[in-house]
């Protein structure tokens, strides 16, 4: 599989230039279930964990978004590929 994931959140760790997510992986989720779980808890895991239903494209979210500089970006296990 050769997915390119395309992302404009700018300030986020895993951002580049070109509108371009570098991670990894990423786990995309209910705003709900980003909502209730620890930074830990992100696409290293995701075999693990139950889908849900969100609705609308409103209410999901990237839950491996991490602010750009903070001390986060170890917390969940993902990779920046450059
Ligand atoms: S981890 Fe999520 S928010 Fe961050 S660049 Fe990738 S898709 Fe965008």
């Amino acid at each position: 599989m050769n997915q390119h994931i395309h992302c404009i959140v700018n300030d986020c760790h895993y951002w580049a230039q070109g509108n371009k997510c570098e991670a990894n992986e990423i786990l995309v989720a209910t705003d709900q279930f980003s909502s209730q779980q620890p930074d830990r808890i992100d696409a290293s895991m995701a075999s693990q964990l139950t889908p849900a239903q969100a609705g609308n494209c409103m209410s999901t979210c990237c839950k491996s978004y991490v602010p750009k500089g903070s001390g986060k970006i170890t917390a969940d296990n993902i990779t920046k590929m450059s």
